[in-house]
């Protein structure tokens, strides 16, 4: 059986074409899938009744499911898809801006080998890649369910980006091409994989890349991220500044805040001073407990401490607001355990 999703509009006119139908039937088709996003071959009206039939003896429009669905209080949504290797991903929905933009928060990886000390995800290990047709159906699976268009894609899911390049440049292909969702609208965000945010950057992408510091110097960041040991934030820094002057795109940096651990007045400061001569915005994050670990979000007072001193120094800061907390579909919670 062939899955429909994913295919790109010159496959499917091959498709059409071996099924002896014109390039147009392609083109209705696609529509279907990533326009209008529907569940069923039957639901393709446009199409005669014995085309379709012809098609469904082929063709499926997908092979995954929705195993478990969450609907928060502020409107964000958390969907466990199945896959059909039985592996499970999460993909959250979130509603901003008067809810005219429609984030989809997607996973690239079945668990995480990175292993944060601070995420939910990390616990689990690394179990696979996601394929970049796993990684498109989760923005389908949301327009199916809610019948509504995503405008914006974080990959903030569960799993790190780059350590699945190459499927995740083709997603994001599709996004581009298939789902008229644009570069601008896509955030990558990466623990800091050094080769890889070069390679990223000779890509020329117009994609907002986001780093996940979270401290502002090696010892600190060493004791919440082991992969500091491999890559070390200076030559993070340095890959940053390459992929500034490649792209020309400003970099987002990510920082949890942790109480009373990396929420002082010097570690601002210190961070300030690291970010001066980068082209970046900050996103501060209150840390989402997480079962099993030692720290604790911090105060909103040392929170807004935080931020007054590092826009004191020029930089733009956002505080990222909470999305989902009553069903702990917030960063960092994703371990896409079913259970
Ligand atoms: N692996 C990538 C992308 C997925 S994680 C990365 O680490 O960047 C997405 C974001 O959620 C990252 O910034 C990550 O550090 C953050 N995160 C993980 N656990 C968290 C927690 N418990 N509280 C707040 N943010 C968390
Ligand atoms: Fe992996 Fe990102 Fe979680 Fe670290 S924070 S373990 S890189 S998903």
């Amino acid at each position: 059986m062939i899955t429909l999703s994913g295919l790109k509009l010159s496959e499917l006119e091959n498709l059409t074409e071996e099924m002896g139908a014109s390039k147009f039937r392609a083109k209705q088709i696609h529509n279907w899938i990533y326009a209008k996003s529907v569940s069923n071959i039957d639901e393709m009206t446009n199409l005669s009744k014995d085309f379709r039939d012809d098609l469904k003896q082929k063709a499926v429009i997908t092979d995954t499911r929705i195993k478990t669905k969450q609907v928060s209080s502020d409107g964000t949504i958390k969907y466990l898809i199945e896959y059909s290797d039985g592996e499970c991903v999460e993909t959250v929905l979130m509603r901003f801006d008067n809810r005219a933009n429609l984030t989809a928060c997607v996973s690239s990886q079945v668990g995480c080998a990175v292993n944060c000390s601070f995420c939910a995800t990390g616990k689990r290990g690394f179990i696979r890649n996601l394929s970049y047709q796993e990684i498109i159906e989760q923005v389908l699976t949301i327009q199916r369910d809610t019948g509504l268009k995503v405008t914006n894609v974080v990959f903030m899911g569960q799993g790190e980006p780059l350590l699945n390049l190459d499927n995740v440049l083709k997603a994001l292909e599709i996004f581009n091409d298939d789902f008229q969702i644009g570069a601008r609208r896509i955030t990558l965000s990466t623990s800091g994989i050094v080769p890889k945010i070069y390679e990223l950057a000779e890509q020329e992408l117009q994609s907002t890349l986001a780093i996940s510091l979270h401290a502002p110097n090696h010892d600190l960041r060493a004791k919440l991220m082991p992969i500091e040991n491999k890559y070390h934030i200076d030559d993070i820094k340095k890959a940053l500044l390459n992929y500034v002057e490649k792209t020309g795109r400003r970099i987002t940096v990510e920082y949890i805040l942790i109480h009373n651990f990396n929420d002082t007045v010097e570690s601002a400061k210190e961070l300030a001073y690291l970010l001066k001569d980068l082209k970046c915005n900050v996103n501060l994050i209150p840390y989402n407990n997480v079962n099993d670990t030692k720290y604790q979000k911090s105060t909103n007072d040392d929170i807004m401490r935080f931020k007054y001193l590092l826009e004191h120094s020029g930089k733009k800061v956002t505080v990222r607001l909470e999305r989902g907390a009553d069903i702990d579909a917030a960063c960092g919670q994703l371990a896409g355990k079913s259970n």
